[in-house]
């Protein structure tokens, strides 16, 4: 095996590993180090996304859903179904399945490309040489182009320590063996939403602790609020403005404390989920004396072009700027692959989709309301309801609503925000429709099927010039 290779990338998550097939692709050849070990201890491709985030955790959304469905949904068809009962390891071991099917297929990938794998830590030293050490691998690669896409882990708080047992991440959330009675998640954001949606429907008595005061502040105020009102009328216990101060655990039980603006309070739980964010993987990635930059956080400072201030190493993913997100990690990998190899490449990071796989589902792109207000962009709203939308009501999910805004001189689309069913799904109209410049008028214009979901994106663009047509006010 050959220690010179034109690109070295370490990492194997969605930035790193389609940052090495496009590399494989484009006729440069390519290894990838990463250290990531599954339960039972074997090198496993994919990252966070495939092993313990993207991918684990819709599957347990998918499961989590249908079991609220039979037990509070489906009888509204007329379908009776008695003494439904899930089996956690039932439901765990689907979840595996599915992660090692993924995780399998990137290791087909890369044989299929040619691409070297080295199980082991990457660390960057000078003239961009790669030492490889800790797995089953321990050398030192000589790379022509280097691209970091270490990403990143769980933060931990020294008040609620993780021990696996009582207090989980987000990692240990996705494998608990049974439904806790009582769980407490410290953190309503995207991961502690949904981490909590899956146990509260399974039957788990789910409260939320949130130091902030807003509740989801970097989504649209009034899908937040929507999503708000909603997800406590599931039963998620949701108390803004508590910052959580200490723990305590004993044999059975985690004692959590708290602080909101009524004093110290405190909360009995069976199980805890820590979920307040996560930080780049940068501790050890780089020699301390090559000069590579990271921000005070330990994200990995680059340019616009994904390049550090090393000359032919790149950073690309969670560990550097911008959203935690799966595809802009993926896009990034794939930008830096044809920078290496002379083509123009950018990545649009004004229409990057955000999704929150809880139900309803949240999504948006492109500008908050809240933001058109505080830059004074002169905008026009659409909204239109799925409760006015046929298919939504055929599908018992008439909850939720799409909302566009338009430059009010332009008509130029500034973002658009929906919460409702599989909103995942529908985002990806406007995220082309923003990508090409659309109008609200070209999206009203657009011939949408009957009967579908998207027909509320097309009602609502036509509710921007306010002509929606299925509307009474
Ligand atoms: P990672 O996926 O973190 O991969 C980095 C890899 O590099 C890992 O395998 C790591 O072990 C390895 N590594 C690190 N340092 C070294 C080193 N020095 N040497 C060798 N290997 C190293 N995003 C979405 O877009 N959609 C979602 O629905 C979504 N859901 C999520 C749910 C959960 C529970 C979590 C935790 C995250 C979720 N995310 C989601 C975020 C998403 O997982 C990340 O944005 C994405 O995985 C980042 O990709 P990455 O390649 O930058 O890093
Ligand atoms: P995110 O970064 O989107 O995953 O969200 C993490 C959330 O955890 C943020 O909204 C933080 O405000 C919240 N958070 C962080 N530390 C604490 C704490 N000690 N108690 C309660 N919430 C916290």
């Amino acid at each position: 095996m050959s220690d010179s290779y034109d690109v070295v990338v370490i990492g194997a998550g969605p930035a790193g590993y389609v940052a090495a097939i496009r590399c494989a692709q484009l006729g440069l050849s390519t290894a990838c180090v990463d250290k990531f070990q599954d339960k039972q201890g074997n090198p496993s491709l994919g990252g966070t996304c495939l092993n313990v985030g993207c991918i684990p955790s819709k599957a347990l959304l998918d499961s989590s859903e249908h079991f609220h469905r039979i037990e509070h949904q489906i009888d509204a068809h007329g379908i009776k179904v008695k003494g439904a009962s899930i089996d956690v390891p039932t439901m765990i071991g689907r979840k595996d399945k599915i992660v090692s099917t993924l995780t399998g297929g990137i290791k087909q990938l890369f044989q299929a490309n040619k691409i070297t794998h080295l199980h082991g830590h990457g660390r960057l030293l000078g003239d961009n040489k790669v030492e490889v050490s800790g797995g089953t691998e321990e050398r030192v690669l000589k790379a022509t182009h280097v691209i970091l896409a270490c990403g990143s882990e769980p933060i931990d708080i020294p008040v609620a320590p993780v021990d696996d047992k009582l207090i989980v991440n987000s990692t240990g959330a996705l494998d608990l063996n049974k439904v806790p009675k009582r769980l407490g998640v410290i953190g309503a954001g995207v991961i502690g939403l949904e981490l909590g949606s899956v146990w509260r429907r399974l039957g788990a008595e789910v409260v939320v602790l949130e130091a902030l005061e807003s509740f989801l502040p970097a989504v649209d105020h009034q899908i937040a609020r929507e999503a708000q009102r909603v997800f406590q009328a599931q039963g998620l216990d949701i108390r803004l403005g508590c910052r959580v101060t200490s723990s305590d655990v004993s044999a059975k039980k985690v004692t959590v404390r708290y602080s909101n603006n009524e004093g110290e309070q405190s909360e009995e739980l069976d199980r805890l989920i820590v979920a307040v964010g996560r930080r780049p993987n940068t501790a050890d990635i780089a020699a301390p004396d090559i000069g590579l930059e990271l921000d005070e956080r330990g994200f990995i400072q680059v340019d616009d072009h994904c390049r550090t201030g090393i000359t032919d190493v790149y950073a690309i993913g969670d560990a550097v700027r911008g959203p935690m997100l799966a595809h802009k990690g993926s896009e990034e990998g794939v930008a830096v692959a044809e920078l290496i190899v002379g083509q123009v490449a950018h990545v649009n990071y004004d229409v990057i989709p955000w999704v929150i796989y809880t139900a309803p589902e949240i999504a948006w792109v492109g500008k908050t309301e809240q933001q058109l207000k505080d830059e004074g962009l002169p905008y026009h709203t659409g909204m239109f309801p799925f409760a006015a939308n046929g298919r939504a009501l055929a599908m018992n999910e008439a909850v939720g609503r799409i909302k566009i805004l338009a430059d009010a001189h332009t008509d130029q689309i500034l973002g658009v925000h929906l919460i409702g069913p599989y909103v995942s799904e529908l985002i990806s109209e406007a995220v082309v429709a923003m990508e090409f410049s659309a109008s609200a008028e070209d999206l009203a214009r657009i011939v949408h099927a009957h009967p579908t979901l998207s027909e509320t994106m097309h009602e609502a663009a036509l509710a921007v010039s306010k002509r929606a047509l299925h509307k009474t006010n």
